[in-house]
């Protein structure tokens, strides 16, 4: 069953997801060569725990960190290492959830470690505006299926795939809850969208072939063909309106 979300939980959930951005923009702006992957995992739990709010990755199925945090052909779910460190020229996937008063915040996004080539940085701007692509159909009157569609139709366009066994979801007391939001369209998939559902939509997006695998640390998925990927990801809530980015900055000092 697809939750609409009561007023009091979008403002809960406001917070939730404006503390999810500010870890997700403390851990870009420590992305350079030389950081650990441990080291940002740090950086996020200690913005999370600084407003009274807990990381929502942490022990979630067992996950042992904070963040994931995902290099180049690493798809989703990298776990954060003392051993791993940036290199010049790396992509690195931070995603990020926050769980504030019992509703949740999650947002990823892709930056770049010094300079990259030309096709990772195309890859990175295909994934963030194929999410505002899709969003362009967020709101009532429109299926889930239509914001798919947009997304898929934007990244193919762009030269590159779309991951098919990992896709977004509804979000709120829990931080996986239904609908699935997938990035890609399928026949007569989707449920009708309704002011007051909130959905984390996040376009993951290869340079090759869509196909993954999860390695055999039960957690980390890669590109199968080796080529590099991108994600990129935002809680929204549905109006009768445009639709409102939650893991956002906001104007009024809310967190
Ligand atoms: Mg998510």
């Amino acid at each position: 069953m697809i939750s609409l979300k009561s007023p009091k939980e979008i403002t809960l959930m406001r917070k939730a997801g404006a503390i999810a951005d500010a870890a997700r923009r403390a851990c870009g702006a420590a992305v350079e060569p030389g950081i650990t992957t441990y080291e940002l995992d740090a950086i996020a739990r200690k913005v999370i725990e600084s407003y009274g709010a807990k990381p929502s990755f942490l022990n979630y199925n067992g996950f042992p960190a904070s963040i994931c945090c995902s290099i180049n052909d690493e798809v989703i779910h990298g776990i954060p290492s003392k051993k791993r460190k940036i290199q010049e020229g790396d992509i690195v996937k931070i995603d990020v959830g926050a769980c504030y008063k019992g509703v949740h915040g999650d947002c990823a996004a892709t930056f770049a470690a010094g300079v990259i080539s030309p096709v990772a940085d195309k890859l990175i701007e295909a994934t963030r505006q194929s999410f505002y692509e899709g969003i362009k159909f967020a709101r009532p009157g429109f299926r889930i299926s239509d914001i798919a569609r947009a997304i898929q139709a934007h990244c193919e366009g762009c030269g590159f795939s779309v991951v098919r066994e990992y896709v977004g979801h509804g979000i709120g007391r829990a931080l996986h809850e239904e609908p699935e939001v997938p990035n890609y369209w399928v026949a007569g998939h989707g449920a009708r969208l309704a002011a007051g559902m909130t959905l984390a939509i996040e376009p993951m997006v290869n340079a090759g072939g869509y196909d993954v695998k999860r390695l055999s640390d039960g957690w980390t998925v890669k590109t199968a063909d080796g080529s590099l990927s991108s994600h990129y990801e935002n809680t929204i809530l549905i109006t009768e309106g445009e639709p409102i980015i939650l893991t956002a900055q906001l104007a009024e000092e809310v967190i």
